[in-house]
């Protein structure tokens, strides 16, 4: 069973019983509405090494800091503002010193830089192996809450950023070359945070999520939430320097927001998004009333069989 087939199969298993409020299953975070006008919103993901870390190829307070910062960035692709997390970590008897103090340094960094609370977690021994697990709140006026179920035929779709510079770096990693400006930016992520809270409270803007799996990926789950198909130009697909197309469009961990934003508005989102961040909103195509996922080169259909990284 594939990672989203295994999620389907839980969110079957238990859609019987209550849900005391939540939203289900399926979001980048789950919403849970707390009257006047507000939701809570929750993140978690965890960070397993060998699979999405080699111990020889980070540092710990890099790690420390992009444990929070891929949370950070589910919290701000709902448009809600990070308060708080909590941090598990099962860490093997040769992390016990100074490691484990440098990945604290790293995790407080980016608390301090983002405001955001250590509230609590767990702390064990393990056989074998790092995990770190991050769960991540925020905070956020219902009507600002983006979806990825939001998106509208005709609609233009948006990513907030270059794209491919992660999945370069990962590719240098595995094959050891740790010291590349790629491989660095793979393991320093920033999470939009800011700028998903400036998107939020952009009522022309139907869905967004972020990057986390690659584009070619992740745009399916907007199409799946919301029940239509996307066509991308992938001559339009912005390339972070050194990443070729199809690296950009497949490769995972860009951390950019993706949004679908009516297309009568876009140009004026772009504008004032560019002179509130000094980076463009990038338009990489529109979301069609198919289902189906179509790539574009010059306007014209490419027959291309692109997916992005499952974990599972
Ligand atoms: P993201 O990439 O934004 O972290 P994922 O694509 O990993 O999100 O997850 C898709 C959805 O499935 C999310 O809503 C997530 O909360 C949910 N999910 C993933 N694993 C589980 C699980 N083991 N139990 C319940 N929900 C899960
Ligand atoms: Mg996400």
């Amino acid at each position: 069973m594939t990672e989203f087939g295994f999620i389907d199969h839980i969110k079957e298993l238990f859609a019987a019983l209550p849900d005391n409020g939540f939203e289900g299953i399926g979001d980048d975070c789950a919403v849970l509405p707390v009257g006047e006008g507000e939701s809570l919103v929750f993140t978690t993901d965890m960070l397993a090494e060998g699979v999405h870390f080699l111990r020889p190829a980070t540092s710990p307070r890099e790690l420390g800091r992009k444990s929070l910062a891929v949370n950070l960035s589910d919290v701000a692709s709902m448009g809600a503002r990070p308060v708080g997390t909590l941090l598990s970590l099962s860490l093997p008897a040769d992390t016990a010193g100074t490691w484990a103090e440098e990945f604290m340094l790293g995790y407080r960094e980016l608390s301090e830089a983002f405001g955001v609370t250590l509230a609590g977690g767990d702390t064990t021994r393990s056989a074998a192996g790092i995990t770190i697990n991050v769960t991540a709140i925020g905070r956020i006026a219902d009507a600002h809450i983006k979806r990825r179920s939001g998106a509208r035929p005709g609609d233009a779709i948006l990513v907030a950023g270059e794209l491919g510079l992660s999945g370069a770096g990962l590719r240098d990693i595995l094959a050891g070359r740790y010291d590349t400006p790629a491989a660095a930016a793979h393991r320093n992520p920033q999470p939009q945070v800011a700028e998903g809270i400036w998107l939020g409270a952009r009522p022309e803007i139907h869905a967004m999520m972020d990057l986390s799996d690659g584009l070619a990926s992740d745009i399916r789950h907007i199409m799946e939430r919301s029940g239509v198909g996307a066509a991308i130009d992938i001559g339009r697909i912005p390339l972070a320097q050194g990443a070729d197309v199809e690296t950009a469009a497949c490769g995972g961990e860009d951390y950019k927001l993706l949004l679908t934003a009516d297309t009568a508005a876009a140009d004026r989102l772009a504008a004032d998004f560019r002179a509130r961040f000094g980076t463009p909103l990038h338009p990489v195509g529109h979301i069609t009333d198919s289902d189906k996922l179509e790539w574009l080169e010059n306007g014209r259909p490419r027959a291309l069989d692109w997916h992005g990284f499952t974990h599972y």
